[in-house]
């Protein structure tokens, strides 16, 4: 069975207030057991994340890296460190760092496998924008980010991936697709994975993400394709967050 798993992906919001109420939160409302759940704030709050919210079942990730270990590079920050930050997750090859900062397929792969080295569990995010599901193009798009990143990986590399799909076009926009056209990617994405290993496949974790918030969430999560979500503006408020954590348990 694949354990579902809530990410909060905060981007550049937040605060150590933020934090702390996150924490008094977790202490009158437990986490469900049967859930994992994430939060992936800006790097200066990670270590302080991780001391307040480790002891509440909370993960804690970063939304980037760079692919090296160290060296001049002005503003960067490795994997290495992610790590001994206590960080665990981290996302990989998210819409607005393609299209923001012209990341590419390379340049997720060297990011997924950077983390990969340094024992940090990667999100790979992929999604089409509005245009290319206007022209019929959801399945190509999705299918290239997909196999660009995980057919060059080993093997035994590839179990330790997770892949967010998110629509571009609902991505901080509030419309999301149905949950059936969600699940019809997802299980494209699935199926195509079969293609290569069936026990990958069936052990993928898949996370949908694009405006969920505590309203749609529960029928989002009940597609049988969708192990979990990726949540941007909902992860900032408390409630929501904690409420889309219970909607997953
Ligand atoms: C995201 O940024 O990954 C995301 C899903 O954002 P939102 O939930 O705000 O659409």
């Amino acid at each position: 069975m694949r354990t579902p798993l809530i990410a909060g992906n905060w981007k550049m919001n937040g605060s150590s207030r933020l934090i702390e109420e996150f924490a008094r939160a977790l202490e009158g409302f437990p986490l469900p057991p049967t859930v994992e759940v994430a939060l992936l704030p800006p790097f200066p709050y990670i270590l302080e994340m991780q001391r307040a919210l480790q002891a509440g079942g909370v993960k804690i990730g970063a939304q980037t890296l760079n692919p090296l270990r160290s060296g001049a590079h002005t503003g960067e920050v490795s994997g290495r460190m992610l790590k001994e930050l206590g960080a665990e997750y981290v996302l990989v090859g998210h819409s607005e760092r393609r299209r923001l900062y012209r990341e590419s397929d390379e340049d997720v792969y060297d990011r997924l496998v950077a983390a990969l080295n340094e024992g940090l569990k990667p999100i790979l995010c992929v999604g089409e924008t509005l245009e290319e599901r206007d022209a019929g193009d959801t399945e190509r798009v999705v299918l290239r980010q997909v196999g660009k990143v995980m057919a060059p990986l080993e093997p035994e590399q590839r179990p330790l991936v997770t892949i967010a799909y998110e629509p571009v076009w609902a991505i901080g926009s509030g419309r999301t697709p149905s949950p059936e056209q969600a699940q019809e990617v997802m299980a494209t994405i699935r199926r195509y994975q079969g293609g290569f290993d069936a026990k990958l496949a069936s052990g993928l974790r898949l996370l949908y993400g694009g405006s969920m918030n505590a309203q749609n969430a529960q029928e989002l999560l009940a597609q049988p394709d969708i192990d979990g979500g990726l949540i941007g503006g909902a992860s900032l408020k408390v409630d929501d967050f904690l409420s889309i954590c219970h909607a997953a348990g």
